[in-house]
C-alpha cells in the first residue's frame, strides 16, 4: 500500500509527437519524468480516460472500413470493453468496474460512436474515388517529431486532415470585450498545425483543410497558414533540444500550477509539486509526516498529518490499512487523488487514493 520511487533516470526524448507539444510546452519535466518511467503512469487514470481510449479505438476501426455493420460494432465493442474491465481488474482498479454502470454517460457515447459507423460507411461507398487514408504515421525528415494522423481525406488537390476527439473539442475563452465565446482549444489547434506541417514534408503538399470532429459527429474547423505551421514545428524541434539538454545541466523546467498538475500522473516523482504541496491546499494531494492513526468504531480510519503548522486530516481509510499506516508514524508520506471536504485541511480517501513514501 505505501508506494515508493526510487532515483529517476532521466533519458533522452527520442521524439516528440503533436499530441504531446502542448503538455511538454506547459511543463517540459512532465515530459521527462514520463520517459523516465517509460510513460508507465504512477497513479491511475480517471475511468473516462480509459474509456477514451476504447472509444478512439472504435473510430480507427471505423475510419479504416474495418468495423462496418452495427453488428461488427456491437461485438467489437464488447469485445474492448471487456478487455478494458480484464485490464483494469488486473491494475487493481476493479473498482471501475463495469464501466457501463460507473460511467455516467457510457450509453450515450456509445450511441454517438454509432452515428460514426453509419454515416463513415455510407460516405466510403458513395465517393468511391476519394482516398481516405487512416491512422496513418508520418515523421519530419530528421524524425525528430512524428505521430499518427487519425484520418487523411485526399480527393484530387483537396487534402482534409482530421483528427477525433472522445471529449471536449472547445472551450469558453473572453473577448477584448469581457464577452464569452467558445473557441476549439488551442492545443488541439496547434497538434493539427503540426500534422499539416509532417504532411508537407512527407508528401510536399500542404493540406488545405484542417478539422476536429467529435463524438457526436461535429466537425470543427481549424484555420492556418503555411507559415504559422512550419513556426510550430520549429518551436517544437527547439523545445525538445532544449528539454533534453536540461537533463545534462541539471536545470529543468518545471511548472507547477493547477492546470498543469491536476492530471499530471508523475506528480508523485515530481519534487517540484511536493514543495508547492508544502504550502498550497487546493490540490488533492496532501503531504506530511504521520502523527497519528485512528480506528472508529464502524472500522473507518483516519488519519492525522502535520505539515509545517498545519494539522491534516485524512478520513476514510478502510480498517485493513490501520495497521501499516500506523506502522509508518513519524514518516514523511504523500497522499495522492484525496478528496477535499468542505471543511478545511479535511480531506477523504477515495478509490483511486494512492500513498508514496
Ligand atoms: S507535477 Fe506539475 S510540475 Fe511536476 S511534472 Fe507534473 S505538471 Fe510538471
Amino acid at each position: 500500500m505505501m508506494n515508493k520511487i526510487g532515483e529517476t533516470n532521466f533519458k533522452e526524448i527520442k521524439r516528440i509527437s503533436p499530441s504531446q507539444f502542448y503538455s511538454m510546452k506547459n511543463c517540459a519535466y512532465k515530459s521527462l519524468l514520463a520517459e523516465a518511467f517509460k510513460k508507465k503512469p504512477l497513479l491511475p487514470l480517471s475511468p473516462n480516460a480509459y474509456f477514451g481510449t476504447v472509444l478512439h479505438k472504435m473510430l480507427e476501426l471505423i475510419a479504416k472500413g474495418i468495423v462496418k455493420s452495427e453488428d461488427d460494432f456491437n461485438a467489437e465493442f464488447d469485445k474492448q470493453v471487456k478487455a478494458l474491465e480484464e485490464d483494469l481488474k488486473q491494475k487493481g482498479f476493479g473498482f471501475f468496474v463495469p464501466l457501463k454502470v460507473k460511467l455516467r454517460n457510457f450509453g450515450l457515447k456509445k450511441i454517438q460512436l454509432k452515428k460514426h459507423l453509419r454515416s463513415e460507411s455510407e460516405k466510403i461507398t458513395s465517393l468511391g474515388n476519394i482516398k481516405f487514408v487512416s491512422e496513418k504515421w508520418f515523421e519530419s525528415n530528421d524524425k525528430l517529431i512524428g505521430g499518427k494522423v487519425d484520418l487523411v481525406i485526399e480527393n484530387g488537390n483537396e487534402i482534409e486532415i482530421i483528427d477525433f476527439k472522445t471529449g471536449a473539442i472547445t472551450q469558453d475563452c473572453l473577448d477584448d470585450e469581457g464577452e464569452i465565446y467558445s473557441d476549439v482549444k488551442n492545443e488541439y489547434k496547434e497538434q493539427l498545425k503540426l500534422y499539416a506541417y509532417l504532411y508537407f514534408q512527407n508528401t510536399n503538399k500542404f493540406p488545405t483543410d484542417l478539422s476536429l470532429v467529435d463524438l457526436a459527429k461535429q466537425k470543427f474547423p481549424v484555420e492556418f497558414s503555411q507559415q504559422e505551421c512550419k513556426s510550430l514545428f520549429d518551436e517544437a524541434k527547439s523545445l525538445l533540444k532544449s528539454t533534453n539538454d536540461s537533463i545534462k545541466t541539471k536545470s529543468f523546467s518545471a511548472n507547477p500550477k493547477q492546470e498543469n498538475c491536476k492530471y499530471c500522473l508523475y506528480r508523485p516523482a515530481c519534487s517540484f509539486f511536493h514543495k508547492k504541496l508544502e504550502t498550497d491546499f487546493s490540490f488533492n494531494d496532501v503531504l506530511g509526516e504521520i502523527k497519528d492513526v485512528k480506528k472508529f468504531q464502524n472500522g473507518n480510519v483516519s488519519l492525522f498529518l502535520q505539515n509545517g503548522n498545519m494539522n491534516l486530516t485524512i478520513k476514510n481509510f478502510s480498517e485493513e490499512e490501520f495497521d501499516e499506516l500506523n506502522r509508518n508514524k513519524n514518516k514523511q508520506i504523500r497522499i495522492y487523488n484525496v478528496r477535499n471536504e468542505a471543511k478545511e485541511f479535511v480531506y477523504s480517501a477515495t478509490d483511486t487514493t494512492i500513498i508514496y513514501e
